[in-house]
């Protein structure tokens, strides 16, 4: 499931950019940043606390 710079993340986690697989943290509510590179589209990958 693919996620994108500007929307608001619901949950807690960790995104990486489909352009350069650079990671992001994001924590629910927040909106999702641009990768350190510009880049705005992200393949999530969760990695929440609980729920390995
Ligand atoms: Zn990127």
């Amino acid at each position: 499931m693919a996620a994108h710079a500007g929307e608001k993340a619901r949950k807690t986690g960790d995104f990486f950019c489909a352009k350069c697989g650079e990671k992001v943290h994001v924590t629910a509510g927040d909106t999702i940043p641009e990768c350190p590179n510009g880049h705005d589209e992200f393949e999530t990958r969760r990695n929440e606390p609980g729920n390995a």
